[in-house]
């Protein structure tokens, strides 16, 4: 089924009086397990569209679902829950706590979702392993380097095991060989769990490598062929 999606989105910025429309009536739909990227122009619209897909913003118009929920009909409290439990986010920045641990940071989700301390450590440890940071646990986000911030922050957004990841240049700060390293990690996971990834990138060998390739233009989505990525 579809997992996240959008329909006749419509975001308008108003600043006195300038009005700054960015989407035109879009819509999309991401499928169970499914990979999409988000190419386009800087100013085009794509964080903007991340934030609304994720929860983080109202749209001005249309309807957001999130495995199966609209999100304008919650109450904002649902609406948190509902981000905790079914989307993970990782963005260019890590965002991990910097007074809590690596594996404190990743327990986190886990706890908020009500899950027991014990069941929390245990499935923040499997996770951080699985990224490679076994060995890490302990240390804090200044401990670490920058590939394995991103590292952890994958990990964060996967330890609930969501049905979707919105990634907004989650590799976007690193050198190229670590951006490769920790791009094949968080798609080798999402495969793995089965979890679909809105990737927005403006680069396109990363985006080739997802299922589906989407340009957005002039407030609108298009699917590019294989051929035009
Ligand atoms: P992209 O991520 O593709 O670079 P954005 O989503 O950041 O594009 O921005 C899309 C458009 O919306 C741009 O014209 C930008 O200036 C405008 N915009 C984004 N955020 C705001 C805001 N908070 N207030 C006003 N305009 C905004
Ligand atoms: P931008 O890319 O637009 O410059 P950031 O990447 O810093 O901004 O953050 C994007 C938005 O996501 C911000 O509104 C921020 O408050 C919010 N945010 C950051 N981390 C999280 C998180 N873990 N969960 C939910 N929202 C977050």
């Amino acid at each position: 089924g579809v997992v996240l999606g959008c329909r006749s989105l419509g975001m308008v910025y108003a600043e006195g009086k300038l009005r700054t429309p960015v989407f035109d009536r879009l819509d999309l739909s991401v499928r169970e397990g499914e990979t999409v990227a988000i190419l386009g122009a800087s100013g085009a619209g794509k964080s903007t569209l991340l934030h609304l897909l994720g929860g983080l913003d109202t749209p001005t118009e249309g309807e957001v679902f999130v495995a199966g929920h609209r999100m304008s009909a919650l109450s904002d409290a649902a609406r948190g829950a509902l981000r905790n439990r079914a989307l993970g986010f990782v963005y260019q920045f890590h965002h991990l706590l910097p007074e809590f641990t690596a594996l404190e940071n990743v327990m986190l989700p886990v706890m908020l979702n009500g899950r027991e301390v014990a069941e929390a450590t245990e499935r923040a440890r499997i996770l951080l392993e699985s990224v490679g940071l076994g060995h890490r646990l302990g240390h804090k986000p200044g401990e670490l380097s920058g590939g394995e911030r991103q590292r952890a922050a994958v990990a964060r957004a996967l330890v609930n095991r969501p049905a979707c990841v919105l990634g907004d240049e989650p590799t976007g700060n690193l050198d190229e060989k670590t951006a490769a390293t920790v791009f094949d990690l968080m798609l080798g996971l999402n495969r793995e769990q089965r979890t679909s990834l809105v990737l927005v990138t403006h680069d396109r060998r990363l985006a080739r490598r997802l299922d589906r390739v989407l340009e957005l233009h002039d407030g609108k989505l298009r699917e590019l062929q294989p051929d035009e990525v």
